[in-house]
Formats: C-alpha cells, sequence, structure tokens
C-alpha cells in the first residue's frame, strides 16, 4: 500500500487527458501517459514552478509503477521526466 502523494493523485475528466489506470494509457487520447498534449498543458499549468510539476510526475511516476509493476524502471523515469525541457543550471 503506498500513501497517496500528497493527494494530487490524478482525476479523470472530459477532455483533461488524464491518465487511465491500470495502464496508465492516457484516458482522452490512448497514447501513453504522459501524452503530448498533456505535457504541453503541465508545461503551462506550471509554468516556472518546475519544482512543483517534478513532486506531481514524482506523484505519479510512483503510482505508475506500483500499478504496472515495474518499481523504480528506468523506463518510466524516462517516460515521466525525460520529456522535461532541459534548464541552463542557475550560477
Ligand atoms: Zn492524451
Amino acid at each position: 500500500m503506498v500513501a497517496e502523494a500528497g493527494g494530487i493523485a490524478p482525476v479523470a475528466g472530459a477532455g483533461e487527458h488524464a491518465p487511465r489506470t491500470p495502464d496508465w494509457t492516457c484516458g482522452t487520447c490512448g497514447a501513453e501517459w504522459p501524452c503530448q498534449p498533456k505535457r504541453d498543458r503541465l508545461l503551462t499549468e506550471y509554468g516556472v514552478d518546475r519544482a512543483m510539476l517534478s513532486v506531481y510526475l514524482g506523484a505519479c511516476l510512483a503510482a505508475a509503477a506500483e500499478d504496472l509493476h515495474a518499481p523504480g524502471a528506468t523506463s518510466l523515469q524516462d517516460r515521466f521526466f525525460g520529456w522535461l525541457p532541459r534548464r541552463r543550471a542557475p550560477r
């Protein structure tokens, strides 16, 4: 039993590109979640608050690993975080 990650479990809604469990495909377009429209939306929604976005994706990754029985799978890490645009390290 994994604790709810801060109560930010994804909520399905029409046109929301929300993940459909337990396979973690998009409930709207059927692509592997996060699908491209969702990625664009997340970047827009979280904007500069990339830390919060990472927290959200981390929670989703943990839930997906549980559902997909792939704990710590590198491919899941890539899937949930690999698409994030790189930012130059602050210096
Ligand atoms: Zn989608």
